[in-house]
């Protein structure tokens, strides 16, 4: 079976659904994202659920280049728009709530930092990055409430399906709750990004590849992969110098995405393919730093195989982890 005309066409040429087209089609201009970094913590930080957070956390790796401590909303987006506008031309941006949890605090605060960035002129969009046990159905209300008036993504951090795993990265969640702050967001019509790091040792190729399955079968709206890569200042740092964690190389990776993007549906959109971090806090890999050359070896890839984004797409029947090894229904599909 070829690339189908019709995916083609709607998909400018690329293998897979991603976000930037997206973007362009429904705002009719370059779009772009500026992060925010306000005073919210994590419950993984703060003794709610654990004090050490995620093995590989250090928010550092996600704080825009514009951030000073103490800078409001506006003052924050002004500075980061200002940078990127110079950098890209756009004119239009999604305020990214993007460093810690950021549903993480009284209702009040929350609805006074994302209406203040919505009054921001060339602000089109919110994206609200959190954990799964941070969205009581107040929080989702209130976000649905926006959601109806502006573009709002919520990007849920799932990181991986598999126990072993988040109790390995020390997550403090678990699936169950994953499934559960999908299904109530999902039912208010909200749009959900997960947030995956592929490459977890311990973790199998068919174990990694049961998560698009069960993306598939919940209705996820999008998603945001990158490789597990070690930051400076975490304990995964310590793991790695030691020797216990080996990380994928740049093959292994860009082929692990390609049969990633076969099984999930080709409606999914793709936010990001691979890692972001920046030189100075990246101790390891360092093949993940030229983040657009990866992006297109897996274009490349997409198209050796003579595939694309959807093209086998699996369905998990049940999503009970235990289960789901034997509950997956393969078909090819027809567009
Ligand atoms: S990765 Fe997110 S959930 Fe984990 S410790 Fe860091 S801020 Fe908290």
């Amino acid at each position: 079976m070829k690339f189908p005309y019709d995916l083609r066409e709607r998909w400018d040429g690329k293998r897979y659904n991603s976000f930037n087209r997206i973007l362009k089609q429904s705002f009719h201009a370059r779009v772009h994202k500026v992060s925010l970094r306000l005073d919210f913590t994590c419950p993984n930080r703060d003794g709610r659920v654990a004090v050490g957070g995620c093995i590989y956390c250090n928010n550092a790796g996600h704080t825009p280049p514009t951030y000073r401590p103490a800078l409001s909303v506006k003052e924050q987006m002004e500075a980061g728009m200002e940078a990127v506008a110079r950098r890209t031309g756009a004119r239009k941006f999604i305020a990214y709530f993007q460093s810690y949890t950021n549903t993480y605090g009284p209702l009040n605060k929350l609805e006074r930092l994302y209406r203040e960035a919505l009054d921001i002129p060339g602000v089109v969009g919110l994206s609200i990055a959190t954990r799964p046990d941070c969205v009581p159905d107040d929080v989702l209300d209130l976000i649905t409430d926006i959601a109806r008036q502006t573009y709002v993504w919520l990007e849920l951090g799932l990181e991986s399906m598999h126990e072993k795993t988040l109790q390995w990265v020390n997550r403090g969640h678990g699936l169950t709750e994953f499934i559960d702050a999908v299904e109530r967001s999902k039912a208010r019509g909200l749009r959900l990004c997960v947030h995956l790091i592929l490459g977890f040792p311990g973790e199998s190729r068919e174990e990694i590849l049961q998560t698009p399955a069960l993306l598939n079968r919940l209705g996820i709206d999008g998603v945001k992969l990158h490789n597990l890569h070690v930051i400076k200042g975490t304990v995964l740092e310590e793991l790695y110098e030691r020797g216990d964690v080996n990380l994928l190389s740049r093959e292994e990776y860009i082929n692990l995405v390609a049969d990633f993007l076969e099984i999930l549906s080709p409606e999914v959109i793709i936010h990001r393919l691979t890692g972001e971090t920046t030189r100075g806090l990246t101790v390891a890999p360092n093949w993940s730093l030229n983040k657009v050359a990866v992006i297109n070896a897996i274009q490349a890839e997409l198209q050796r195989r003579e595939t694309w984004q959807g093209k086998f797409r699996l369905e998990a029947m049940a999503w009970n982890s235990a289960q789901l090894g034997s509950t997956f229904r393969r078909e090819e599909v027809a567009h």
